[in-house]
Order: structure tokens, then sequence, then C-alpha cells
């Protein structure tokens, strides 16, 4: 029964087995098989970046505008998630700041 021919996951050239009870080969040679798994953390590593960003995004749509979104979006893409992220904290510490200073006015208004 032959077996069915497998083609190396890297250049994709049918790959010899070696038969005697070891493991299928899924690569041709070594060189492919390192590119194989380096592309494959790769490729995670990308999946992994575009999930956070997916969920930052989610976030940041509870929060704030949807030029300020853009912009943090646009700073995500370019500076990367952490830099983003230290920007939203610094808008929102503003906006909380603000919004103390609106509360003791009030205060002080109604006391008069
Ligand atoms: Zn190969």
């Amino acid at each position: 029964m032959p077996d069915v021919e497998v083609r190396c996951k890297a250049c994709d050239r049918p790959v010899a087995q070696i038969g005697g009870g070891h493991r299928k080969r899924e690569c041709c040679h070594e060189a492919c098989k390192q590119r194989f798994y380096r592309q494959s953390k790769q490729q995670q590593e990308q999946e992994q970046r575009e999930q956070q960003e997916a969920r930052m995004l989610a976030l940041w749509s509870n929060d704030y505008l949807p030029a300020t979104r853009w912009l943090l979006n646009a700073v995500m893409n370019v500076h990367g998630v952490d830099l983003a992220k230290r920007l939203a904290h610094a808008i929102s510490s503003e906006v909380a700041e603000r919004e103390e200073e609106l509360r003791q006015l009030r205060k002080r208004l109604t006391a008069l």
C-alpha cells in the first residue's frame, strides 16, 4: 500500500519518508523545517497582536469619541499597542481630572 505523498510544509517539494517506525517527516530538509517553524511562530505572534488590537478597539469604543479612537488606532498601528494604551490612559486621566474640577465648582456654586 503506497503512502500518501507528503509535501514539504516550507517548499512544497515531495518529502522522502524514512521507513521503520520513524515519525512521518513534514519537511524535506532541516533548513525547511526551521523556516516552517519560524513562519508558524511569526504567524502566531501576528494573530495574537491582531487579537489584542481588536480587544483594545472594542474597549475604546465605550470610552472615546470616534476621532480619538481613530487617533489611538493610528498610534497603535505605528508605535504598537503599549504606547496606545498609555496614551488612552493619559486621556482618561485628563478627563477624570476635569470632571473632578467640575464637581468641585458645582459644589461651590450650590453653596452660594
Ligand atoms: Zn522543503
